[in-house]
């Protein structure tokens, strides 16, 4: 998770939103990632989107079974899906995120018929930090 609010920060000083993300498999850093809706001009660069992708790419599947996944935020529903569609095996996210999230908030995905595999959920880890990276980020730009 360290890693992943350092990835945080480093999209805060590109202008981005601070989420970071962080996929581990086998016990290794396969690949990290930040927020890149704004350089990319992409709403769907969060920052899961972009490391499920490099992972993907590095693992050489569209499936990343047994692979865990860090977040400093609580991921939003389009996040939760692209979570599932890969088999994460487990989801580690920091702050919950009660306007947007998907997992513990609002549509709770993996909890829906629609979702046919759900990681297991770990919430809250490092959640004090990774919230302030955001509410620094947004007090600075008001
Ligand atoms: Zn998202």
């Amino acid at each position: 998770m360290d890693l992943a609010l350092e990835e945080a920060r480093m999209a805060a000083a590109r202008g981005e939103v601070p989420v970071g993300a962080v996929v581990v498999f086998n016990g290794e850093v396969i690949a990290s990632a930040g927020n890149r809706t704004r350089e990319l001009n992409d709403v769907t660069a969060h920052a899961e989107i972009v490391v499920i992708r490099e992972a993907c790419r590095i693992v050489g599947d569209e499936r990343l079974i047994g692979a865990d996944l860090y977040v400093t935020l609580e991921p939003c529903t389009m996040c939760a899906t692209a979570i599932s569609f890969a088999r994460l095996r487990r989801l580690y996210y920091g702050a919950e995120d009660p306007k947007g999230g998907g997992v513990d908030n609002g549509v709770r995905f993996f909890s829906q018929p629609t979702c046919h595999h759900a990681p297991d959920v770990y919430s809250d880890i490092s959640g004090q930090s990774a919230a302030e990276i955001l509410r620094e980020f947004f007090a600075e730009r008001r």
